[in-house]
């Protein structure tokens, strides 16, 4: 049996290992354009910065290991031009010596992964983007040459790259065309992220279009100029699927190639995974275009399952996600409330401030956590963290709650490793499930940070319950302070506002607030929470601004 792969990287070469483990006979052949195969492209930024200081440790695998080992030959720099699907063929181009051959298969292997965005910005051949060896070799020298930087676009790679610039003392300018970075998390959960990048000495410009790149700097749709020795273009990528098109393989409007749960194209013979492909949304089972490292690994190993006959079934993605810049972490998982609200879902939403560990345990750090809900199923569609540390485990345990089908006030129950220096004995996860619970059962209701200025001007009145010191530090405009420990001395003051309109309450963080709901309510005020307190609402603010 002859399988060729083309893609020596993350699918590819998982497929192609796996394949060897499972098939001692088969003729296996990858195919890759670039010099490299098995690279750690997720490290890349981090060669940039020297944070990863050796080339040598992004090189997991050289072709003459995986010849040695698993017997598997692999063609680098050497680029699959054409598919003959009536003669099984493939043309293959080596880049080198300018030749082209051409291979038999029984089973192809799409694994091309996506390509960097180049948006025809006059001068965008200067911008250097970041895919693969070459690429990273091209811009640590660069770097070498340069005092200034512009990096376009606030994604994971843009977001990293203006990290490892900043550590290589670059002074460095982000531009993002929309009014926030890291478009998987919603406006109130970035602001310490736009904040942390702003403290690092970065100039950031949000909401900004870059229309000319010229040979020292970058300028801007209002004519401002930013210095810029190096360009580097993070824009996004697209599927690189022209091959596939070009073989008449079904594909989606926006060019990811189309498969079935076994990982089969629109031809049975061939087979594609990783960023190339279209994912199947968990919440929605849509086709999505998701590229992570996580699904090409599995997915590559999964295309090995079925060629060896095996029927494994393609699950369909959550887009579990992470990205650490100037000491905060900013994770996610499955919808934000944009899309939500952008689909017309119904939803509720939970906001939390906890702190990673128990707060009498030095070095414990404020996390804020936000949680998406389907209030008639009690499904969870999506959760966002960010903070100095735990973010990434609490996304973790909720993505693995989400995958194994566990509702919102399940996530109460969940059974967690706990010693105080590393979460506290109710963890943030079982509070986000406390949360949950409380909303779904108890009368008690909450309402959102952006909900808050129409609910005002329609006459609802606020009562802050905060202490009067954390009142004067800052304050939401027309709140009434009546501390939670006063209240049940003050009724007849709540009450006399609950006659001008509803009655809203907040604190710092939804905690005091929910108690002072309940106190109201046990008194006969109907009162709604400002949910995840003036903390998120403040977040709000910063992100609108
Ligand atoms: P790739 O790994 O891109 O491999 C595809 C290979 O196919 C390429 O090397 C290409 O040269 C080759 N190829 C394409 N067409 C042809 C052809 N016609 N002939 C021969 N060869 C061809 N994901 C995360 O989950 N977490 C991260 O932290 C993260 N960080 C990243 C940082 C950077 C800088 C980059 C670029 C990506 C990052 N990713 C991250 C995304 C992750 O690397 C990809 O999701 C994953 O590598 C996709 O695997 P793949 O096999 O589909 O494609």
């Amino acid at each position: 049996m002859d399988i060729v792969i083309i893609g020596g990287v993350a699918a590819g070469m998982s497929a192609a290992a796996r394949l060897r483990r499972l098939d001692e006979t088969a003729r296996i052949t990858v195919v890759e354009r670039s010099g490299n195969i098995s690279f750690a492209n997720c490290g890349l930024p981090y060669h940039v910065g020297g944070v990863i200081e050796q080339r040598s440790a992004l090189l997991l695998q050289t072709p003459e290991a995986m010849k040695a080992r698993f017997d598997i030959d692999v063609l680098v720099r050497t680029e699959a031009t054409a598919i003959d699907r009536e003669t099984q063929q493939v043309t293959v181009r080596n880049l080198d010596r300018d030749s082209t051959s051409s291979l038999h298969y029984d089973h192809l292997v799409l694994a091309p992964g996506a390509s960097p965005v180049r948006p025809p910005i006059p001068g965008i051949e200067r911008a250097l983007a970041l895919r693969n060896v070459e690429d990273v070799d091209a811009m640590v020298a660069a770097v070498g040459h340069a005092r200034t930087a512009v990096v376009i676009g606030g994604g994971f790679i843009g977001l990293e790259l203006v990290e490892n610039l900043v550590e290589r003392g670059l002074e460095v300018s982000m531009v993002e065309a929309t009014a926030q970075v890291m478009a998987p998390l919603d406006p109130e959960m970035v602001s310490p992220v736009h904040a942390a990048i702003r403290a690092a000495g970065v100039d950031l410009h949000l909401g900004a279009a870059v229309t000319a790149i010229g040979e020292t700097d970058v300028t801007l749709a209002d004519g401002r100029k930013l210095p810029a020795d190096l360009v580097v273009a993070a824009i996004g990528v697209r599927p690189e699927s022209s091959l596939a098109r070009d073989a008449g393989l079904t594909l989606t409007e926006r060019g990811a190639i189309i498969v079935d749960e076994h990982l089969r194209t629109s031809d049975p013979r061939i087979l594609a995974a990783g960023d190339a492909v279209a994912k199947r949304d968990a919440i929605s089972g849509e086709q999505v275009f998701v590229p992570l490292a996580q699904t090409a690994n599995l997915q590559g190993r999964r295309i090995a399952d079925v060629i060896a006959g095996r029927t494994p079934v393609d699950r369909p993605v959550l887009g579990t996600a992470i990205v650490g810049a100037f000491g905060l972490q900013a994770a996610t998982v499955g919808w934000n409330e944009k899309r939500l609200r952008a689909e017309h879902r119904t939803y509720r939403a939970i906001h939390t401030h906890p702190l990673d560990h128990a707060g009498y345990y030095p070095g414990a750090a404020s996390l804020a956590l936000k949680l998406l809900v389907d209030p008639a199923t009690d499904e969870i569609l999506g959760a966002q963290a960010v903070g100095a540390k735990g973010a990434d485990k609490r996304i973790d345990v909720i993505a693995t709650a989400m995958a194994g089908g566990i509702t919102a006030s399940g996530l109460a129950e969940l059974e967690l490793a706990y010693a105080p220096q590393f979460a506290s004995a109710k963890d943030p996860v079982n509070m986000l499930g406390f949360v949950d619970e409380n909303l779904a059962t108890e009368t008690t209701r909450s309402i959102q940070w952006h909900e808050l200025d129409e609910a005002v001007s329609a006459g609802a009145r606020l009562v802050d319950v905060r202490t009067p010191g954390e009142f004067a530090n800052g304050a939401i405009p027309g709140a009434v302070n009546i501390p939670v420990d006063d209240l049940r001395s003050r009724l007849d003051d709540v009450r006399a506002l609950a006659e001008q309109g509803p009655v809203l309450v907040h604190c710092a963080v939804g905690i005091r607030g929910h108690i002072a709901c309940r106190i109201l309510e046990a008194n006969g005020i109907q009162a709604r929470n400002l949910d995840g307190g003036f903390r998120t609402w403040d977040a709000g603010q910063a992100a609108s601004a």
